[in-house]
């Protein structure tokens, strides 16, 4: 047994996955009597394709890693729990996460049965790499890391995450959700070399596309085989598969810029307010700001039509609101919001 086999589940490297009609033909012309579909044409009257081989292909020249080492799921959120299915028997393993992170990776593991040790990060939202390593045990499946991470905004620094990745004996899930804003860029090429590292993407950030529900899992062509295997057959739908095609095609980098320049707007712009105690640095598409009263100024904010996320009762984030970038004319009603709570002038 080779050591990611090692760290499957007993029931899953066991598992004769579900077969569709559609793995046994793969042709597009023919009369399809196979899946029990309907023949009249809605548009949507016949199964999606399981593979998503069209999709995989156009995202293995954007993202320059073979179709093999590619996964696709609703959205990263699927992903973040499958590798909990593959890897970690329910009220046994265990896995390792970094606190404040995103909180999906607890939920996942609560579903699942699975503890999950959170290790706090450390001075500047550092990567506590000693921490880390002292809270597995021979039952530690997964290392959940977030680069750049949410809620704090910063990406760890490259060499520092792969020496972790090296040293670690389990499978290390490093959420780059936010990477395309990042100058520390992403680490997804890595999956060739070390066999025991999944990287996650997403087309809801960067890309616009959170309403279709598209997430990226990079790895190891045998891992990528055991989520596909434990994956619902139709797992993207056909709507999805074809307007993520077309958005493809169309490149982002200008938004991209536009974002990373009004986030250095906003940044610069923040300090500025007595209330303002920190603006973190962020290489991601919000900004985390320490105040005085963070439920007061969300009230107010609040009540200014302005919807951020309150994350003062978050480890290590007491007194932070965490505001997403939006448009220029968007951060500007920001700004006035903010200037208006300063004078005291409305909502207090
Ligand atoms: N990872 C991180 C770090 C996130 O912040 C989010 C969403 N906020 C996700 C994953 C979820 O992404 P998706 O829309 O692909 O499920």
């Amino acid at each position: 047994m080779n050591r990611i086999e090692a760290l499957v589940r007993p029931n899953i490297r066991a598992l004769c996955p579900y077969s569709t009609a559609r793995d046994e033909y793969q042709g597009s012309l023919g009369i399809f009597l196979d899946a029990n579909e309907s023949p009249y044409p809605t548009g949507w009257n016949r199964y999606p394709d399981p593979h998503q081989k069209a999709l995989k292909e156009q995202l293995s020249a954007i993202k320059g890693l073979p179709a093999e080492n590619i996964f696709l799921g609703n959205g990263s959120d699927e992903a973040i729990d499958l590798v909990f299915r593959v890897f970690c028997t329910p009220g046994v393993d265990n896995a390792v996460a970094i606190s404040p992170s995103y909180g999906m990776y607890a939920v996942a593991a609560d579903i699942n049965d699975v503890q999950v040790r959170t290790v706090p990060l450390g001075p500047d939202f550092s990567l506590p790499v000693e921490a880390l390593k002292a809270a597995c045990d021979a039952y530690t499946k997964l290392l959940f890391l977030c680069s750049p991470n949410n809620p704090t905004g910063n990406a760890f620094d490259p060499a520092e995450l792969e020496a972790l990745i090296r040293d670690f004996p389990g499978i290390v899930v490093l959420d780059e959700a936010y990477a395309d804003f990042s100058a520390k860029g992403s680490l997804r090429a890595k999956v060739l070399q070390y066999p025991n590292l999944i990287v996650l993407q997403t087309l809801s950030k960067a890309w616009g596309l959170a309403g279709l529900r598209l997430g990226l899992a990079f790895a190891d062509a045998r891992v990528i085989r055991l989520m596909s295997m434990v994956k619902y057959p139709y797992n993207i739908n056909q709507s999805t598969q074809e307007l993520a095609s077309r958005a493809l095609q169309e490149p982002v980098d200008g938004h991209i810029a536009e974002i990373i320049a009004q986030r250095g707007r906003v940044a610069a712009e923040l300090p500025r307010y007595g209330f303002v105690r920190r603006v973190f640095p962020s290489d991601a598409n919000f900004l985390l700001v320490q105040v005085d009263d963070a439920d007061a100024l969300y009230a107010h904010l609040l009540a200014d039509g302005i919807i951020v996320r309150n994350r003062t009762r978050v480890p290590l984030c007491a007194g932070c609101l965490r505001i997403t970038i939006g448009l220029p004319s968007e951060n500007d009603q920001l700004l006035q919001s903010l200037d208006s709570y300063e004078k005291g002038d409305i909502h207090r």
